[in-house]
């Protein structure tokens, strides 16, 4: 008695989401014989929570230096040419109405269940066989072919695509699939972290914490990196896009530190003091929400008339407004992360193709590789270029 037969493909792709989905359409369109395959029972759930339900789906300021990864020169050829004006057009010839928010960053005006809508379609056009709600089991290669168990089924092709994303919020369906598989192809995985991901303050800092639902426009620093966006208290910590853009960059261990005035010129507060000496030093945090403006002041433990204040001491709270240091004790973890830092190594793939360098037919894209984006449709522009990069390979 034979056993259950073996389907046959050019690729499978191995996660429908939005690098998975991009890769099989652009390959299926070309006429290759594509398998998709999602244990979820349907595709592109983080498209469809994404930008708070609209999907910020790619950012018109895409450039290379906007990405995370322990190669930067990594992303740069999908990047160039897979652009924000090719996702444009694909989204323009489905007729899904868009606008931009702020800092480039371009929104569905309706629901991002169009963009996922959209990609099923593609991939319908390129005759792709999407199969959902089917764990992946075993993934043999041999004699140049990837077997690949899924359900009650097995497939195999001469190429495999590793698109099964990052950890980020397990409720979804997220896993470290992609991980321990390209760990069994011999691929070196970059240490996964939580990235876009509020930081958690510790009982030193418990005074913020009691300030929770503040916000106020910050600079954040940490790592080497700043970024001028909203700053949010929280109970638990600090979120808002500042915080979440900085904790991409931020290390355990390490301070963050926040200039909560960034409009202010140096030696403002002593110029202040000469304008109005009768004028108490709380009129100076004025432009901050009055709660925080009231806290900072308690922690400067400076009060009283600017005129009485010596020089040094307003220079010196100045300084420390412009350089508030917290040191985080953690992140809030994968549960809350918008995204994973690290993943699979990009030196051991193809920049062009996205293949590995060393097991002919693998491919690996999206947010399973080494390559984060800032918070703003950045990530979603990845999962675009490089689905594109490897689906003009296969
Ligand atoms: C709340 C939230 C909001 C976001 N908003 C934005 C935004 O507005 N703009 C932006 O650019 N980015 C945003 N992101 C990030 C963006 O969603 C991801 O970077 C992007 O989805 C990555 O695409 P991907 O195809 O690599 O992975 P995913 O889209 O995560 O797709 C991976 C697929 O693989 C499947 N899979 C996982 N493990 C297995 C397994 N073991 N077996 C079978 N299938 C598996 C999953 O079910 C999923 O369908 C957001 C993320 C989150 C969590």
């Amino acid at each position: 008695m034979s056993g259950p037969s073996i389907e046959s493909y050019d690729a499978i792709v191995l996660g429908a989401g939005a690098a998975g989905m991009m890769c099989a359409a652009t390959a299926g369109q070309r006429g290759r014989r594509v398998l998709l395959v999602d244990h979820a029972d349907r595709p592109g759930k983080k498209i469809e929570i994404s930008g708070g339900g609209r999907c910020n789906f790619t950012n018109l300021h895409t450039a290379p230096d906007r990405f995370l990864s322990a190669n930067p020169h990594f992303a740069k050829s999908a990047l160039s040419r897979y652009t924000p004006a090719d996702f444009l057009d694909l989204i323009t010839r489905h007729r899904i109405a868009w606008h931009e928010k702020t800092l480039g960053q371009l929104f569905c005006d309706g629901s991002a269940r169009q963009i996922v809508d959209m990609l099923a379609e593609e991939c319908a056009a390129g005759g792709v066989k999407m199969v959902l709600g089917a764990p992946i089991g075993a993934v043999d290669h041999a004699d140049g072919r990837f077997r690949v168990g899924f359900g009650a089924r097995s497939a195999s092709a001469p190429a495999l695509v590793i698109a099964t994303g990052g950890p980020s919020i397990p409720k979804l369906g997220a896993s470290g699939f992609a991980y321990d598989l390209a760990r069994r192809f011999g691929l070196k995985v970059i240490e996964p972290r939580p990235a876009l991901v509020p930081l958690t303050l510790g009982g030193g800092e418990a005074m913020f914490q009691s300030l929770s639902g503040v916000a106020t426009e910050v600079v954040a620093r940490a790592g080497g990196a700043s970024f001028r966006e909203a700053g949010l208290l929280t109970h638990r910590g600090l979120s808002g896009p500042a915080i979440l853009q900085i904790s991409s960059y931020w290390r355990h261990g390490q301070e963050i530190a926040i200039d909560f005035l960034p409009d202010q010129p140096a030696g403002w507060m002593v110029v202040a003091k000469r304008a109005r000496p009768g004028a108490g030093f709380r009129s100076l945090l004025a432009p901050l929400p009055a709660r925080l403006a009231d806290a900072l002041a308690e922690r400067l433990a400076i009060a009283g008339d600017l005129g009485n204040l010596p020089d040094r001491v307003l220079s010196a709270a100045e300084s420390r407004l412009a350089d508030w240091r917290f040191r985080p004790t953690g992140t809030e973890g994968f549960a809350k992360a918008e995204v994973t830092v690290g993943g699979i190594a990009a030196d051991g793939l193809s920049s062009k193709t996205m293949a590995a360098r060393k097991v002919p037919g693998l491919h690996a894209i999206g947010e399973a590789v080494d390559v984060t984006g800032w918070l703003g449709g950045y990530n979603f522009q990845w999962a675009w270029a490089s689905g594109r990069a490897a689906g003009e390979a296969l």
